[in-house]
């Protein structure tokens, strides 16, 4: 980003024109921005199910701060520490379909184990296959046969879909296995593996002539495939990332002591915009619904970015403030600084940088999270400089009255009663 520095205000930095022709993609950055991490993940998660071009990299989540790592271990925070089961251990799988190998391993005939688990490596994240059968066997000198029989095998215990070579055959592959559960109408997979591309392109009367049906069926099977079936194969992967400690923003130390404020971008989230149109018929509507698809994608990954461009200039320029305080850890360094101070600095309007700081968390170099507000106002510095002196040992055990005292001593003339306030609010949050 080079539009650092005082500007003319958020919505008119330089290079941002693609904003100016999609106001409501500016409205929706401005939500975002209002936006909890943990809602951002939601939005994310929510987008990544129903945007078949949307997708994860390959790789997992770091599980020391969340950030989400190719391959190895994060460059930032090395995983973190007290994640003793990453340490010494080898990497964790990061095939989600790595799973299916033993059950496909016991279905799939013995000559045909070595083209399964070359079939596995060429599962993408989303549970494609990243090329023909026939091309997988050429690449790796294998028998075409050998390759049909291990994707036998592997869809035999896989959830409807795996290995699946397109997304439309994706798409098929699952409507045949409702079909088959009697779950939706036997010519559903029909309607999916021939005519979506019509479809997409608004087009009933072929499919309804060729499968026998009338425009309502068709759009009735229209409505099942938008409903039930999913661009990618679901499988459970809710391990990992509970005992990650998630924040807003991430301050970091670096080497020479100064310190590097980080904000998660799209690509902290592994998100990035993918080519799925060689699966699809050029001279259909198909290739629309795909432009269509990638439009929204680019419109989600631009708001995650601009959320996270505007609360790093906001933190960066409090850092600067704070500087002292953060290097410090004492309130009696914390100095009084005002959202319109910041908004002044950074170019921004004072409603979204409150907009911005209101209910973020910031990871403090220490790992230890806390509320991005603490670098603002001066009610703020008394609340941190009480946390940071609880989890010594006399202020663990300190009463209030003896809390109050402390306090007073940094420079804090505070209330007994404001004082069992904050402590309250800590304890919650702890
Ligand atoms: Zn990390």
């Amino acid at each position: 980003m080079g539009t650092d520095g005082p500007g003319p205000g958020l919505q008119l930095q330089a290079g941002l024109q693609p904003e100016l022709r999609a106001l409501p993609g500016l409205l929706k950055a401005l939500g975002m921005l209002a936006m909890t991490h943990a809602e951002v993940v939601t939005a994310t998660e929510r987008a990544l199910a129903s945007n078949p071009v949307l997708e994860r990299a390959e790789g997992h989540p770091c599980p020391g701060c969340g950030r989400h790592v190719a391959s190895g271990t994060c460059f930032r925070c090395r995983g973190g520490q007290g994640v003793s089961r990453f340490q010494d251990g080898p990497e964790p799988a990061v095939n989600p379909f790595a799973s299916l190998d033993e059950d496909a391993r016991v279905e799939v005939r013995p000559d045909s184990r070595h083209a399964l688990e070359l079939v596995l490596a060429h599962l993408t994240s989303r549970g494609l296959l990243d090329c023909g059968p026939e091309q997988l066997a050429l690449l790796h000198g294998l028998h075409p046969g050998q390759v049909h029989e291990a994707l036998r095998a592997l869809r035999a215990v896989g959830p409807p879909g795996i290995a699946a070579t397109s997304v439309v055959e994706l798409l098929a592959l699952q409507a045949e296995a409702l079909a088959a559960a009697g779950e939706v109408p036997d010519w559903l997979p029909h309607l999916v593996r021939g005519h979506l591309a019509d479809l997409a392109a608004g087009s009933t009367d072929a499919a309804a002539s060729v499968l026998g049906l009338s425009g309502e069926q068709v759009l009735a099977g229209l409505a099942i495939v938008r409903e039930r079936l999913r661009p990618f194969v679901a499988m459970d992967t809710s391990a990992e990332t509970s005992a990650i400690q998630t924040a807003d923003v991430f301050l970091y130390r670096r080497p020479d002591g100064s310190l590097e404020v980080e904000v998660p971008a799209s690509a902290w989230f592994g998100l990035q915009v993918v080519d799925l149109s060689a699966g699809l018929t050029d001279a259909s509507g198909a290739k629309q619904w795909l432009t269509e698809h990638e439009l929204e994608a680019r419109r989600l990954l631009y708001q995650i970015d601009r959320r996270a461009s505007a609360l790093l200039r906001i933190t960066e320029c409090a850092v600067t403030h704070q500087k002292d305080f953060l290097d410090h850890g004492d309130a009696g360094h914390h100095r009084p600084l005002t959202r319109t101070a910041v908004a002044q600095e950074t170019g921004l309007h004072p409603s979204t940088v409150s907009r911005a700081v209101s209910g973020k968390r910031l990871r403090l170099p220490s790992g230890t999270v806390t509320d991005l507000a603490c670098l603002f106002g001066k009610g703020q510095a008394a609340r941190a400089a009480l946390q940071e002196y609880m989890t010594t040992a006399a202020g663990g055990a300190a009463s209030d009255e003896q809390l109050r005292g402390a306090l007073a001593r940094s420079g804090f003339a505070i209330a007994r009663r404001t004082v069992n306030k904050y402590r309250r609010s800590l304890q919650q949050d702890a």
